[in-house]
């Protein structure tokens, strides 16, 4: 089922951690809602601009998947609202700069690690850019640019 031109909800709720360990990964109407919203917003205009695919890494996460993989209890994955991806051929930091550079309506976009970008859409948007970095002791330092 498409949530807008170029995304599925399939993709959306896609994870490998809900398959390997045997779970289902099923967003509910409201997250499904949200989850509409990121992709016309924020994610058809980014891959507009971009003029590539953009790649899901992760996007919707139950209580369950969220905790397994170590998410912020008040992820915004958990309510539909944000979505990790990368692009070929454009790298993670390169991204982040677009992005934030961008005149998209994005509520965070955050370079994870320089790995990925993690990126959210709500109604009524912070437009927070910043970077995710460990620190010494293996801990997740955000830092606002
Ligand atoms: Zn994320």
């Amino acid at each position: 089922m498409n949530l807008s031109p170029h995304f599925t909800l399939q993709e959306m709720e896609r994870s490998q951690t809900a398959i390997r360990h045997g779970i289902s990964n099923k967003a509910d109407a409201r997250q499904m809602k949200a989850l509409t919203d990121l992709c016309v917003n924020v994610l058809e205009p980014l891959r507009t601009l971009v003029n590539k695919s953009i790649n899901i890494q992760s996007g919707f996460r139950n209580s369950t998947v969220n905790s397994l993989v170590s998410g912020s209890s008040t992820s915004q994955h958990k309510k539909g609202e944000a979505a990790d991806i990368n692009v070929e051929g454009i790298t993670p930091s390169e991204l982040f700069d677009l992005i934030r550079n961008s005149s998209l309506p994005y509520d965070q976009v955050i370079d994870e690690f320089s790995s990925w970008v993690h990126i959210s859409y709500k109604p009524i948007q912070r437009r927070q850019a910043m970077l995710a970095r460990k620190d010494g002791q293996n801990r997740t330092v955000y830092t606002r640019v």
